[in-house]
């Protein structure tokens, strides 16, 4: 699987992430992704045949608009409620509205199939009008959970989630717990809240419970401790929406302690998630930084 990110900030977020079958998908569209027409991306940009936008907010949603003015196929998911605030903004969505499927709010958990994945979403709590992660599950076997602008999440919800061969993680880790906030900042505050964005250490917590998670779903298909050690090894973390305040902070700490392969994403940056890694906890492999 392969996986740019165009940008992972408040200054905008989109991933454009293809299977090793070629199926191609973005997630987030803040950022305008077909600015570079000379892009090698650029012609199966214009072919990506799914969109999934977690929330209204312009850093995730700012270039949706131009993106489908010119991709012509793309059908993209969404919740019901982002999808109404769009649409209040710009009545272009609403006459558009056949390229969208949302799902309401209350129906997070709700499972979309279609000819080359079945995703299931996930509600995210944040200072938006809904906010859905996403299981995606392709089925030639590679699937991506994708988290972000979590203030707070009911991990209840992840109880009829099968994680056995989960492969590909992107989880906000949007500021350093350890820098003080800003005194008397309304922002700060509110990326402090349980409706704002994940700290480092919560998004930390969050990946170790989705580890046992792994280790649990296996066991119970009577997998063995070895194999699950190999599944935990190959899998792939990537920390994303990470504010440019905190990004060199976090960047620096000490990925090893928690887990030691972890990726930041950053703007431009290109990752191979086939990469595999052998038997040992100790080793890192940095991200590919495009040219
Ligand atoms: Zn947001």
């Amino acid at each position: 699987m392969y996986i740019k990110s165009y940008g992972s900030s408040s200054k905008g977020n989109a991933y454009y992430i293809v299977t090793n079958q070629a199926k191609r998908i973005i997630i987030d569209l803040g950022l305008d992704v077909l600015k570079n027409k000379q892009s090698p991306h650029y012609e199966h940009l214009l072919n990506v045949d799914y969109v999934f936008i977690s929330h209204e907010h312009v850093d995730h949603t700012r270039h949706l608009k131009k993106f489908l003015e010119n991709n012509l196929k793309a059908k993209v998911h969404i919740a019901q409620e982002s999808f109404e605030k769009l649409c209040s903004k710009d009545k272009w969505f609403w006459l558009n509205k056949a390229r969208f499927f949302w799902t309401p709010l209350e129906k997070a958990g709700a499972i979309w199939t279609n000819k080359d994945f079945q995703v299931t979403s996930i509600k995210v709590e944040h200072n938006s009008k809904a906010n859905f992660g996403y299981f995606i599950d392709f089925y030639n076997g590679e699937n991506i959970l994708y988290i972000t602008d979590c203030g707070s999440i009911n991990l209840g919800q992840f109880k009829n989630l099968d994680f056995k061969d989960l492969k590909t993680i992107m989880i906000e880790s949007n500021y350093d717990d350890e820098r003080e906030p800003t005194a008397f900042s309304i922002k700060e505050e509110t990326q402090r809240s349980m409706v704002g964005h994940f700290s480092y250490k919560q998004s930390m917590k969050l990946i170790s419970f989705i580890f046992n998670k792994i280790k649990d779903d296996a066991k119970n298909y009577g997998i063995k401790d070895a194999s699950i050690i190999e599944k935990l090894l190959s899998l792939n973390v990537f920390l994303i929406h990470t504010s440019a305040k905190d990004f060199n902070s976090l960047k620096n700490k000490d990925i090893k302690q928690n887990l030691n392969f972890i990726r930041i994403a950053e703007k431009g940056g290109e990752y191979n998630a086939n990469y595999y890694r052998k038997r040992s906890w100790d080793k890192t492999k940095e991200f590919i930084k495009a040219p």
